[in-house]
């Protein structure tokens, strides 16, 4: 991690990032561990703009805790009623074959890696919902399901900030910001995106704009038609012309979604003979780190999978794998079941620790005692509704990384 460079140069395709997410969704580290990490090298002033990204995820957990469920709902009105929007992604995006190079190469790098950068995902949220109109909450659910990283107060609420539902105004971005920040591959010139922001932000609140349509199937028909249809234009006075057609690339096909984990994973049903009164610390998906130094030397290391949380939020298989593969390293017990199984089956222990995580605050609470996640930023108990407000509450005081490091909860305390 290189501090300046990040700073310089984190809004490019190429720039500095860390690739930390996945790593940080499931546990493997804290923010406490990332910024002491940093900070060892080079400690940093609290408004260093790394500080200030690790602060948004901070935030989003903020407001996490704070809406519970509700940040699922649009948190407030949005530039257009909700019926404006459709409900469902239309085929060409989920392809990647929109004739939008912005949009399709997005896709095609979300599901050849399971990651994308952050402004190729604001440029995707943003196209979806301002240029395509779909409800931002399907593109969330979408996107969630694809990446290494899915959060739910991450995702859903970055694309209630793109979507104006959840920040002042919509976010939008044109042919000329992608060009500044990403390869030749993805710039879109002469395309619905290629015009001023007062223009994107004019159809961003009409819904009577139409909408792209996109490019059909670039493959040829091998029998020439001798009437064939005319590809639909959006009328000029709209300012948006369909794309040019010309992106003949051979997309990746949307990888499968699955509501339960592969079969060699390795998971067994719940057994509670395999616990009884032994000392047990949960392992689940958010808290794939290190094992908390102070276990009794006989506790039982449990790995569990909750049907429950999996059966709402559907993973690609590249995410049960990363998952897996250090759920395994953890420990060689791991079952797959539904809460009231899990809970059944741990109820013969002597005692059930775990970290807490909101993925699983509806069912974890009554399967084990939980400790708290450590937190890098001072707990905020008022709710607040915009970043900087939070942020002000947050960094109140301290000036460097070293005084933010000294205030963070660091590891977890046992619970008496
Ligand atoms: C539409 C959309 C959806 C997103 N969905 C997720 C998601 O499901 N999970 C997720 O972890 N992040 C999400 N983000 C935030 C951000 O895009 C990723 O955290 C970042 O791209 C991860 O790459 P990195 O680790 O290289 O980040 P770096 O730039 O190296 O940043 C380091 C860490 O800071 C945090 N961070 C950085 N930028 C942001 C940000 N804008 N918002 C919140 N945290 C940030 C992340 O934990 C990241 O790992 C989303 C952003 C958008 C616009």
């Amino acid at each position: 991690m290189r501090p300046e460079a990040y700073a310089r140069s984190r809004n490019a395709l190429d720039g500095a990032v860390t690739g930390l997410s996945p790593y940080l969704t499931h546990g493997l580290v804290t923010l406490p561990q990332v910024l002491a990490g940093v900070s060892a090298v080079q400690p940093l002033p609290v408004l260093h703009k790394f500080i200030f990204e690790l602060g948004w995820r901070a935030y989003f957990r903020h407001v996490w805790a704070q809406r519970g469920d509700g940040i699922l709902q649009s948190l407030h009105a949005g530039p257009l009623p909700e019926s404006a929007y459709r409900r469902e992604l239309p085929a060409e995006v989920r392809a990647g074959r929109t004739g939008l190079p912005v949009v399709d190469r997005a896709v095609q790098t979300l599901y050849a890696s399971g990651h994308l950068h952050n402004h190729a995902r604001m440029w995707l949220a943003s196209a979806l919902v301002h240029l395509y109109r779909v409800h931002w909450r399907a593109g969330a659910d979408w996107l969630y399901a694809h990446l290494l990283d899915g959060d739910l107060a991450s995702n859903h609420l970055s694309w209630q900030w793109v979507a104006g539902t959840g920040s002042r105004k919509p976010y939008l971005f044109n042919a000329e910001n992608v060009a500044r920040y990403a390869p030749p591959d993805w710039h879109s010139p002469g395309s619905p995106i290629d015009c001023g922001y007062d223009e994107l932000d004019r159809r961003a609140r009409d819904a009577t704009v139409p909408v792209p349509v996109p490019v059909p199937d670039p493959v040829p028909d091998p029998v020439p038609d001798p009437d064939p249809d005319p590809v639909p234009v959006i009328p000029a006075q709209a300012g948006i012309q369909a794309g040019s057609g010309a992106d003949l690339f051979d997309p990746l096909p949307e990888p499968l979604l699955l509501t339960a984990p592969p079969a060699d994973l390795g998971l067994a049903a719940p057994d509670p003979a395999a616990l009884a009164g032994r000392d047990v610390w949960l392992v689940h998906p958010w808290s794939l780190g290190e094992l908390p130094a102070d276990l009794p030397a006989d506790a039982v290391v449990l790995g569990v999978y909750l049907a429950d949380f999996h059966r709402a939020w559907p993973w690609a298989e590249r995410r049960w794998r990363f998952v897996g593969r250090r759920m395994a390293e953890l420990t060689p017990l791991r079952w797959w079941g539904s809460a009231a199984e899990l809970t059944q089956a741990l109820s013969g222990a002597r005692r059930v620790q775990a970290l807490g995580d909101p993925h699983l605050a509806r069912w974890l609470p009554r399967m084990a005692q939980l400790r708290p996640a450590p937190t890098l930023f001072p707990p905020v108990e008022r709710r607040c509704d915009s970043f900087s407000q939070w942020w002000t509450r947050a960094t109140r005081g301290l000036v460097s990384s070293t005084d933010l490091l000294a205030r963070s909860s660091g590891h977890p305390p046992a619970p008496p």
